[in-house]
């Protein structure tokens, strides 16, 4: 491994800490001896490279609904770009949908490419979840509450409530979350707090997570007071990351959003941008630059992402329908996670690649591996 892959090797591994610590709760509380087999299946036919998979996935991303109230810049849901139809899932689909996974997974994150609370089923969701020994989490932005109110959140059994707010006023709230209002959603994280206070729950571990950009920089030393002050448990700041792997013509250069959005800190961005805040253009896109074959992908054996219509996905950046692997509508689980899809994309990320790879998968055509 040269020196540079090394140190970015050192920067993912420092970077994940802070976020594997939800991951170790859901460890430490749902576990059985048949999750805790799994996940060392899982490992190990990771460590050789496997492409064909005695293991199934321990972690899931279940999207809820690729809908939102809310126009945020670069988001393809927020831009009406997403390449799905919209819709949402239902409690009933996702019964069926996760079934053959429920002894294997330690947690499911709610949320991908939508407003998981404008699901008006999310509660009942969340609670046949809890119910059957699996980590919850949803990432919102909390602009309303859902229609069981902040009680219905609080009993749902939901593990982690990760609230994203990308300023500390109106005034640079709105400039990424567009059509936002900021003191509705601190008095929903209020009411969250009061709620867990009333009933003497622990749960859910409330996360307040600003993506750090141009505009709201000045507001980050603030984050940790403001915080304490309305009661949230924790708070995170992350770098931004643009989707640049996913290649769309019509939208800006990578140069023209790292001016536009990067902080000018350099503390506050991404290793992989730096160089663009000196100006020096980088080449391709963060997925593409990593070592060929670097075997840095997770995804493709430990984690599997299900859209709201059935569409299996193999990670969290893509959105297309046309970028799907299956479909759970029409074929069980176990059929797609070693299809050739999956097949041909663990051959493409691992260190053991040889030969031309079919079918040519998003992963083939443009990644080399998870890239944060
Ligand atoms: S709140 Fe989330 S899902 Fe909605 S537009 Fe913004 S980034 Fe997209
Ligand atoms: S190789 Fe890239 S696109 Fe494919 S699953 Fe991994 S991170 Fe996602």
């Amino acid at each position: 491994m040269s020196p540079s892959a090394r140190s970015f090797r050192m920067f993912q591994i420092l970077y994940r800490i802070p976020r594997m610590q939800r991951h170790v709760v859901a460890f430490y509380r749902y576990s059985t001896p048949q999750k805790l087999k799994n996940v060392l299946l899982v490992e190990w036919e990771r460590t050789r490279q496997r492409t064909i998979l005695k293991s199934l996935p321990y972690m899931a991303t279940v999207d809820l609904g690729n809908v939102c109230n809310y126009q945020c810049a670069l988001c393809p849901t927020g831009q009406g770009t997403q390449g799905r139809p919209r819709g949402l899932m239902t409690l009933e689909g996702f019964r069926r949908m996760i079934n053959d996974l429920i002894p294997y997974l330690y947690k499911i994150a709610f949320y991908n490419w939508g407003e998981p609370l404008l699901n008006p089923q999310l509660c009942s969701i969340i609670s046949f979840t809890h119910t059957n020994r699996i980590g919850t989490a949803v990432s919102t932005n909390l602009s309303r509450l859902p229609k069981e109110g902040a009680e219905g959140l609080v009993g749902s059994g939901l593990d982690d409530l990760i609230v994203s707010l990308n300023g500390l006023s109106q005034e640079t709230y709105q400039i990424y979350h567009r059509g936002g209002n900021f003191d509705r959603v601190v008095d929903h994280i209020k009411a969250v707090v009061e709620e867990k206070r009333h009933k003497g729950a622990h749960n859910p571990h409330i996360e307040v997570q600003l993506i750090a950009m141009r505009h709201n920089e000045k507001e980050i030393p603030l984050l940790k007071e403001f915080c304490t002050r309305i009661g949230a448990d924790s708070y995170r700041v992350v770098p931004m990351l643009f989707n640049d792997i996913v290649p769309r013509s019509e939208d800006a250069t990578l140069q023209e959003l790292c001016t536009e959005w990067l902080p000018r800190n350099p503390r506050y961005v991404h290793p992989y941008y730096r160089p663009f805040l000196k100006g020096r253009t980088g080449t391709g896109a963060i997925g593409s630059r990593l070592p060929q074959g670097s075997g840095s992908c997770f995804w493709l054996w430990r984690s599997v992402v299900i859209n709201w219509d059935g569409g299996v996905a193999p990670c969290c950046i893509l959105f297309d329908q046309s970028d799907d692997f299956g479909n759970l509508q029409t074929e069980p689980f176990a059929a797609i996670w070693n299809n050739p899809y999956f097949v041909a994309s663990r051959r493409h990320v691992g260190r053991k690649r040889r030969g031309a790879l079919e079918p040519r998968t998003f992963c083939i055509r443009h990644c080399t591996g998870w890239p944060y």
